[in-house]
C-alpha cells in the first residue's frame, strides 16, 4: 500500500491533516524537524525526524515508505520574523521546498498538496481576493510561499506532477475532541492570544487598531476552523487521486470577523472579563482580507461544518485550557 508523506505534521495544521488521514485509514508518514512541532501531536503516525530540505533523508523516506503523494505543510510562518530575518525564510520555506520537489520528481511521486497562504495577495484594495486577484506579496514570508507555489506551478507543467495548492485565511480553533492544537510558545495570532489572555496566561490583551475603515473600526479577518481546513486537504487528495486537475484554492469560508468580535464572544464563552488595550495599528496589517472561497466548495465539493466563530472560540478556548493544567497541575 502506498503511503502519503506530510511535512510538518507534527505542527499546527498538519497534526489536524494527520489525524484526519489516520481516521479514514491512510498510511501516513510524517517528516518534521521539531523546530515547531512537537512529537505527540502526530499521535498513530510514523515520524521521521529531519529536515525537508534533506535530499537524502526525503529520498530515503520516498522509496522506504513508497510515498505517492506528499503534503507539504513544513514552513516558517511568522510573518514579523520574516522582515527581520528574510533568508531564514527563503532558505527554509522556498529552497527546502525546491529540494523537496527535486525528490519528488526523481521518485515519480505525482501529487502534492501544499500550504500557502493569504499573505500571496499582499496588501489588498477591496479587502476581498478570489484566487485570480493579482499576488503581490508584502513581506518576505508571503513571497516565500509565493516563489514555491511558482515552482510547483511550473514544475507540474514540465512532468507528470499535479498539484493543489490551499492559500489559507486565518486559521484557528481545534480538533474538537480536544487531542491535539495550537501549541506556539509566544503566539501572536489574535484568537490564540485573546484564549491564552482569558486562561490568565496573560495579563492583558491588544487590539491593533481601533481606527480602520471598517464598521467598528477593527481589522476583520476570514477565520476558518482547522478541522475544515483539514477536511479540505484531504478532499484535495480525493481530487488527485481521481485524476483532477491542479488547482489554486483559497481556504476560508467567504465571510469575516472584526478584531471586537472575535474579543466579545471570547469573552461570552469564557465567562471571563477581559483587559483589553486599544493600541496603535500593528504595521504591515491590512484593514481586512477576506476569502473568495466559492472555487474550493465547487472544485472540490467541500462543505464547512464548523463556520461559527462561537464554535471556533470554544474549542480553541478548551485547548488552552488543557495546555494550561498541564503546564501547572493543580
Ligand atoms: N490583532 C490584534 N491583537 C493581537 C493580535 C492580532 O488586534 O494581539 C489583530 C490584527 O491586527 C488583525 C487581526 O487581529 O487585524 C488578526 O491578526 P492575526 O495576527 O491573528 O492574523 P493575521 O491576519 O495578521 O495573519
Amino acid at each position: 500500500m502506498k503511503s502519503i508523506l506530510v511535512t510538518g505534521g507534527a505542527g499546527y495544521i498538519g497534526s489536524h491533516v494527520v489525524q484526519q488521514l489516520r481516521g479514514r485509514g491512510e498510511r501516513v508518514v510524517v517528516l518534521d524537524n521539531l523546530y515547531s512541532g512537537f512529537a505527540d501531536a502526530v499521535r498513530d503516525a510514523e515520524l521521521v525526524v529531519g529536515n525537508v530540505g534533506d535530499q537524502v533523508l526525503v529520498s530515503r523516506v520516498l522509496a522506504e515508505h513508497r510515498v505517492d503523494a506528499v503534503m507539504h505543510f513544513a514552513a516558517h510562518t511568522v510573518v514579523p520574523e520574516s522582515v527581520r530575518d528574510p533568508l531564514k525564510y527563503y532558505g527554509n520555506n522556498t529552497c527546502n521546498t525546491r529540494n523537496l520537489l527535486a525528490c519528488c520528481a526523481e521518485a515519480g511521486v505525482d501529487k502534492i498538496i501544499f500550504s500557502s497562504t493569504a499573505a500571496v495577495y499582499g496588501a489588498l484594495a477591496g479587502g476581498i481576493a478570489d484566487e485570480d486577484t493579482a499576488t503581490q506579496p508584502i513581506n518576505p514570508y508571503g513571497m516565500s510561499k509565493l516563489m514555491s507555489e511558482t515552482m510547483l506551478r511550473d514544475l507540474s507543467a514540465a512532468s507528470a506532477l499535479r498539484h493543489v495548492i490551499l492559500r489559507y485565511f486565518n486559521v484557528a480553533g481545534c480538533d474538537p475532541q480536544g487531542r491535539i492544537g495550537q501549541r506556539t510558545p509566544n503566539a501572536t495570532l489574535l484568537l490564540k492570544v485573546a484564549c491564552e489572555h482569558a486562561v490568565g496566561k496573560r495579563p492583558s490583551l491588544s487590539i491593533f487598531g481601533t481606527d480602520y475603515d471598517t464598521p467598528d473600526g477593527t481589522g476583520i479577518r476570514d477565520y476558518i476552523h482547522v478541522e475544515d481546513l483539514a477536511a479540505a486537504h484531504l478532499q484535495a487528495l480525493d481530487h488527485l487521486r481521481a485524476n483532477g486537475e491542479s488547482l489554486t484554492l483559497n481556504g476560508g469560508y467567504g465571510h469575516g470577523y472584526s478584531v471586537r468580535e472575535v474579543i466579545d464572544t471570547v469573552r461570552r464563552v469564557s465567562g471571563r472579563s477581559l483587559n483589553v488595550i486599544e493600541q496603535p495599528r500593528r504595521e504591515g496589517d491590512p484593514p481586512m482580507l477576506i476569502a473568495r472561497a466559492d472555487r474550493l466548495r465547487q472544485r472540490l465539493g467541500w462543505t464547512p461544518r464548523h463556520d461559527d466563530l462561537e464554535f471556533i472560540v470554544r474549542t480553541a478556548l478548551a485547548w488552552e485550557r488543557r495546555l494550561a493544567a498541564a503546564e501547572h497541575p493543580p
